[in-house]
């Protein structure tokens, strides 16, 4: 039901369609959009405009900026031999702020998934491989999620990248910076075994 006028309803409506916001969330950020209006409401309307004009996908990667190609693929000092491959821009962004990869990045665009009816076609496979055929490049780094369908992923493009001169790695899987054994579900243990390394 309606509380307020349909403009304000629609605002709602809008952000409850972001992730990590329901209505009742939605309702209570608009509350506060409205209440400080000079100082919230109108620099994020501005920057949700600026948004709209600016953000693009880099051609070369798929990473969201406002320049293409983007900062890193622009950016001489990032190691052009390597190529992170991550399901989401969301995932570029998390190894970015880890701040330990030097190389490049490719972003799919998601996962294989028979359930959701995702096939090869639907991801930025083709160009991966031919980005990862280029001379110059010798690594590619599979870091996709820890899922099935990230694993699933993981594989179709190891086959698919066969033909090319590069070495394929991915992500390690086992125990977590700071975690406890006894706190770990099975799979990740065994993962930890199985990857398990000399000291
Ligand atoms: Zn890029």
């Amino acid at each position: 039901m309606a509380v307020t006028g349909p403009e304000i309803e629609r605002l709602i409506g809008l952000l409850a369609k972001l992730p990590g916001l329901g209505p009742r969330s939605a309702r209570r950020a608009v509350l506060q959009l409205i209440k400080k209006k000079d100082t919230l409401l109108v620099p994020l309307t501005a920057a949700m405009t600026d948004a709209v004009e600016k953000a693009r996908l880099c051609s070369q990667c798929g990473n969201i900026d406002t320049q293409d190609p983007c900062a890193i693929c622009a950016d001489p000092g990032r190691d052009p031999s390597i190529i992170c491959v991550v399901e989401e821009v969301g995932d570029l962004w998390a190894l970015e702020r880890a701040a330990v990869l030097k190389g490049r990045y490719h972003i799919l665009g998601g996962t294989l998934s028979a359930l959701d009816g995702v096939g090869p076609e639907d991801l930025h496979i083709g160009a991966l491989v031919e980005r990862a055929s280029a001379p110059g490049v010798k690594e590619v780094i599979l870091a996709m999620n820890a899922t099935v369908d990230g694993q699933t992923t993981a594989h179709y493009i190891t086959d698919q990248l066969a033909g090319a001169d590069v070495t394929v790695s991915r992500l390690a899987h086992g125990v977590p910076v700071g975690g406890e054994l006894d706190y770990l579900d099975d799979g990740t243990l065994a993962a930890a075994i199985k990857s398990r390394r000399p000291f």
